[in-house]
């Protein structure tokens, strides 16, 4: 292994204040790297491809916290329902509706985050915040008793304009806040902010982000 997993994690969890939680993304990285930060205490882990975490879950220890981080189609729903802690980026009710289902078929609730589309670049995923407006007033997700949703995420533009990162984490924070205040102000666990990644997490912790979610400054660039 030529990349020091160890000595990265460390200098990243240096820069978190006390609160915000280090999700290691693992994506594409083989398990060997997992192993290294597991060694020094790392326990929450990132994945965003269903056949890659199977087999990581299946070969590493079983007190690591998985969470999925891209995008998640319906079908695939299934095979992550046993064990994922947390599914971070749903973005459609077809989406929360499969995960309550599948969370009720192995006896579980299933934490999530709503993934909100909020960077001026083009993406298909995340709800803009009139669409999970209208969603949340709906109200169909309160049957939903398999799901619980613990807050929000968001990837920021990804340019080196500063200002342009901070503006759009904190609409993402403002926008958190208003939805506790009219949908989830009795729901303790709605309190996560997903927001920061390599480039941008030190930004995030200062835009009110609970949650960073950091590959490539600690395990390296990632090989496709
Ligand atoms: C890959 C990925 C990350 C990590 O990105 P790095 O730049 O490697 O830190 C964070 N969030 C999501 C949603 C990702 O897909």
């Amino acid at each position: 292994m030529d990349v020091d997993v160890a000595g990265n994690l460390k200098k990243v969890l240096a820069d978190l204040p006390e609160g915000v939680k280090l999700v290691a993304i693992s994506k594409f990285h083989p398990k060997e790297y997992i192993e290294a930060a597991y060694s020094v205490g790392q326990r929450i882990f990132g994945e965003s491809h269903e056949q890659e975490i199977k087999e990581k879950v299946e070969q590493l220890p079983k007190d690591i916290e998985w969470h999925f981080i891209g995008h998640l189609q319906t079908n695939k729903v299934k095979y992550i329902a046993p064990y994922i802690s947390m599914i971070e980026a749903v973005d459609s009710m077809k989406l929360m509706k499969e995960i309550n289902k599948q969370a009720a078929k192995n006896n579980r609730v299933i934490d999530i985050l709503l993934e909100l589309h909020i960077a001026e670049e083009e993406t298909k995923y995340g709800f803009s915040l009139d669409a999970c407006r209208e969603m949340l007033k709906a109200g169909e997700w309160r049957d939903l008793h398999n799901v619980r949703i613990c807050g929000v995420m968001m990837m920021a533009s990804n340019v080196p304009d500063e200002a342009q990162i901070r503006k759009e984490m904190t609409s993402a924070w403002d926008f958190f806040n208003e939805l506790k205040r009219d949908y989830f102000a009795d729901a303790p666990w709605f309190k996560e902010r997903s927001w920061g990644m390599s480039h941008d997490y030190k930004i995030a912790v200062q835009c009110h982000s609970t949650m960073v979610r950091v590959g490539t400054a600690i395990f390296g660039p990632r090989v496709y």
